[in-house]
């Protein structure tokens, strides 16, 4: 199922989208996700609504004049890969990790598809860097190696992991760098059923001209060894975003620029840029 979150004269809701005549429809208003917790309180487990139990559009919705919000809200962290793919860390000189490097983004830095990416006055440079988004749906801790991490995978978006890349540099850590508000863009919608392990696209445009074009083949660790290092030190809580790195071909962007990244089962996180 493919599913967005939008707002309508009576509030947010979820919509169930297809793709019809190569475009991406609202075909149905569906209930909320239920969020199942333990005897304790702790979140466990988010369950969909079942496709066709919600309110069916008489007309499909356009997606792309939907007033969109972030398509799932994350509940407790965004946690993020650095270096995934090993021509990016080589095209910013860095060595080729180890073991998955991963940072966090704090959830203040979300914004909506549509929404301006605003970069601060103390930047001087800042990046876009396109991503595939993994949401997580069961909480998981200490997965094992070599287990598959499909269980605990509610579905899968586009981030845009913005970067201010003078202070990443400046900093050695980069709470900072990646943490300002706006640069977090995800959307437009979530997909259950993609699969990016056999290998899709990642391409980002800026003002229309592409500047990344990768595939999730090419990423140096796969999603289960993702999830899988990341459950060794804390437990993914459903609602979690794990943004699994950028190919070559960062770059920066300027005020008036607008930012689309676009990948295959996804559709395109279009975003306009704007100075402080
Ligand atoms: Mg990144």
């Amino acid at each position: 199922m493919k599913f967005c979150r939008f707002i309508t004269a009576n509030g947010s809701r979820f919509g169930r989208v297809e793709t019809r005549d190569g475009h991406d429809v609202i075909v149905e208003e569906l209930g909320a996700p239920q969020m199942q917790v333990t005897g304790a309180g702790v979140p466990e487990q988010i369950v969909l609504p079942e496709p066709g139990a919600g309110k069916v559009l008489d007309e499909p919705f356009p997606l792309e004049r939907a007033r969109l919000l972030t398509p799932f809200p994350v509940v407790s962290k965004i946690l993020c890969v650095g270096r995934n793919y090993a021509a990016h860390a080589r095209e910013l000189n860095h060595e080729i990790p180890a073991e998955p490097l991963i940072f966090s983004k704090p959830p203040s830095a979300l914004l909506a598809p549509g929404g301006e990416i605003v970069r601060p006055a103390i930047s001087q440079r800042v990046d876009y860097e396109g991503e595939v988004g993994v949401i997580i749906g069961r909480r998981c801790h200490l997965l094992a190696e070599g287990e598959s991490a499909k269980p605990y995978i509610l579905g899968f978006t586009i981030i845009n992991d913005v970067t201010a890349r003078d202070l990443q540099n400046k900093d050695g850590q980069w709470t900072r760098a990646k943490g300002f508000d706006t640069f977090c863009p995800v959307g437009p919608i979530v997909n259950t059923e993609l699969d990016p392990w056999s290998g899709i696209q990642v391409q980002t445009r800026v003002n229309g001209e592409l500047k990344q074009d990768g595939n999730t083949r090419d990423m140096l660790f796969t999603i289960d060894r993702i999830v899988q290092h990341i459950s060794q030190f804390c437990t993914l809580l459903p609602g979690d975003l794990i943004a699994t790195g950028t190919p070559e071909g960062v770059g920066p962007v300027q005020a008036g620029d607008v930012l689309e990244v676009s990948i295959e089962g996804l559709g395109t996180l279009r975003n306009p840029v704007v100075n402080a």
